[in-house]
């Protein structure tokens, strides 16, 4: 997450403690506005309720953390892991049709989990640098292809970095609730993937979602998706990959840093051919 930026990662674990906090503020505030909101609307306030407690909670953890003596990266990042599965814990028992808390719960530990990639960067500096080259497999995009149909589905894909280059090696579906002419991910979902990706030392390289209709011209990003790209920009990285793909297997690379030249797609393998769009690809029949 932006909030923990590269050039703090060389700064002590108890200043990151800060900005954990001041984000954990900032969502405190985010969550209070929305439950003003609901009381206007005469609707449930108690889920969120809870949720913004549980934040609470985990800024007063924060806060005695960075109060300890001994402040050292391994008691931070597992304190953050630990307090992690808590927030899970109460996201997955969350229905399905409080949103509001469900995405309060999802933020927060969206900021748990940059914190501790944040702390654990400066012993393994490699995970958060995404190489220019990105090498995707004709396979995974066949995976993905198949995952993602009927449209429309959502998966993110993890990667880790090797050498020179960033490698997309796994896909999780994240598909959440489907609204007028998109699809979400779910908070849920997308919680446990980044849990996952943490775990396993990988991040989050890429996202994907199909697109009903045809040809290469189904696979233009709509103005939903450029506003849901800019999101997961600000709220991951940067350098996301961005993918659309359409069910006659035709699959465009798309986003700011392929745009920009930061990242430049490579895919590996056979069964996947590049279009006249350079940015296009094609499942071979
Ligand atoms: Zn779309």
């Amino acid at each position: 997450m932006r909030v923990f930026r590269r050039k703090n990662t060389a700064s002590q674990p108890r200043n990151l403690l800060r900005q954990l906090g001041r984000a954990l503020d900032r969502e405190f505030g985010r969550n209070t506005r929305a439950l003003r909101n609901l009381l206007k609307l005469c609707e449930d306030e108690t889920a969120l309720l809870a949720a913004i407690k549980q934040i609470q909670q985990v800024r007063e953890q924060i806060e005695a953390l960075r109060g300890e003596p001994d402040c050292a990266s391994s008691r931070i990042r597992e304190c953050l892991s630990n307090m992690t599965e808590e927030v899970l814990g109460s996201l997955q028992a969350q229905p399905q049709d409080e949103h509001d808390a469900r995405q309060a719960l999802a933020r927060c530990i969206t900021l748990l989990i940059a914190a501790s990639r944040a702390v654990g960067a400066r012993s393994r500096p490699q995970v958060e640098v995404i190489q220019r080259k990105v090498i995707i497999s004709a396979d995974l995009l066949l995976q993905a292809h198949f995952t993602v149909l009927p449209p429309e589905r959502m998966l993110v894909g993890a990667g880790r970095t090797t050498g020179d280059e960033s490698v997309l090696h796994s896909l999780f579906d994240v598909t959440g609730a489907h609204h007028s002419s998109h699809v979400r991910s779910d908070p849920e979902r997308l919680a446990r993937a980044l849990i996952t990706m943490e775990r396993s030392r990988s991040f989050l390289l890429a996202w994907l979602h199909s697109h009903p209709g045809r040809g290469a011209a189904a696979t233009f990003p709509s103005a939903i998706d450029f506003r849901q790209h800019d999101d997961w920009i600000r709220d991951y990285s940067e350098n996301l990959l961005s993918v659309i793909l359409t069910a006659d297997g035709h699959i465009r690379f798309w986003g700011k840093a392929l745009e920009s030249g930061r990242i430049e797609p490579q895919v590996t393998g056979r069964g996947v051919a590049r279009t006249e769009d350079p940015n296009v690809y094609r499942i071979e029949q």
